[in-house]
């Protein structure tokens, strides 16, 4: 939309001015607690009744002047300037403390948390180790983490990542291909790659009902997904009528403001605590 305001948008990456401000921005926000994480549930249709089966963590930066600063806006300039790999950090030792504080409070009532990661925390030596150690240290269960990881991260060192999800594997954290289908890369990575879950990108969701190309390649990727044994979960699914025709084609996982919003905390937290009732 014209109205809306992007302060470190991408037109602004020619300024190196402005680059510098961000970079120095966001180092403070880091350092000050500027950043906080949301939450957004992702369900599941069973037999008509909807159920949630996870939530993926969202990083937010509430800047002391600008207000609330989207990570659309702040998360590509961090992966440029390298500072991405300090946020990855701060957003993976979060959600373990948190996660722990939930698995204690609410034991087996607690649902998996999705973390996003760039490609320069996944292809960091030593990753597998350090969310081993921080496992070890918050006492969370392995399958109560789950990575999500773009099939542009994925495909840059293609060894690399296969030698980091085998071990993440072996560990018991689960493993998602984010914005499935806007890689453009050769598909037998997933015959290779030990991955749980797809998350069809919402470009080919936004739609979809109408639309009978998007048809045809959402079918296309249901069936390989269900030939490899993956799971499947559509991402931004806003409308009941998308959600018809995903149905329709057998994906019954959903995740998209038209079931919940990105919540805070204390809301996952009474989620949780509701356990079947909600
Ligand atoms: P993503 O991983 O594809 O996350 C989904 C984005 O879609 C989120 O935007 C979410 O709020 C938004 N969304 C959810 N449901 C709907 C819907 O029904 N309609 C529409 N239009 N959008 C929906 P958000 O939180 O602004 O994040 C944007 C991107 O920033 C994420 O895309 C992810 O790539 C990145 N990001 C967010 N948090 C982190 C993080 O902690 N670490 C890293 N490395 N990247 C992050
Ligand atoms: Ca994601
Ligand atoms: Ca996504
Ligand atoms: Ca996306």
């Amino acid at each position: 939309g014209g109205s809306r305001h992007c302060f470190y948008s991408p037109a602004m990456k020619e300024d190196a001015q402005l680059k510098l401000m961000l970079r120095r921005d966001l180092q403070k926000a880091i350092e000050q607690d500027q950043l906080f994480l949301m939450f957004q549930p992702k369900v599941q249709c069973v037999g008509g009744a909807l159920k949630v089966v996870g939530v993926e963590a969202l990083v937010r930066w509430q800047h002391p002047q600008k207000g609330l600063v989207s990570p659309a806006e702040f998360i590509p300039a961090a992966e440029e300037n390298g500072q991405i790999a300090d946020i990855d950090r701060w957003v993976m030792a979060q959600v373990l403390n948190q996660l722990g504080q939930w698995y204690r409070r609410h034991e087996e009532a607690t649902l998996p948390v999705s973390v996003n990661v760039s490609a320069s925390l996944f292809s960091l030596d030593g990753f597998v180790e350090g969310m081993a150690e921080l496992l070890s240290r918050t006492a969370v269960p392995a399958w109560l983490i789950e990575l999500e990881v773009t099939e542009h991260v994925a495909m840059e060192n293609y060894r690399h990542t296969l030698e980091t999800m085998k071990k993440l594997k072996e560990m018991g954290v689960g493993l998602a291909i984010d914005d499935f289908g806007t890689g453009h890369s050769n598909l037998a990575y997933l015959r290779d790659f030990p991955v749980d879950v797809l998350k069809i990108d919402i470009a080919f969701v936004k739609d979809v009902h109408a639309d009978s190309k998007k048809q045809a390649l959402v079918r296309a990727m249901i069936s390989m997904a269900r030939s490899l044994s993956l799971k499947v979960i559509a991402e931004g699914v806003e409308t009941e009528a998308e959600r018809a025709f995903l149905e329709s084609v057998e994906c019954t996982r959903y995740q998209g403001y038209l079931f919940y919003r990105p919540m805070l905390t204390k809301d996952i937290d009474k989620l949780f605590a509701a356990g079947e009732e909600y």
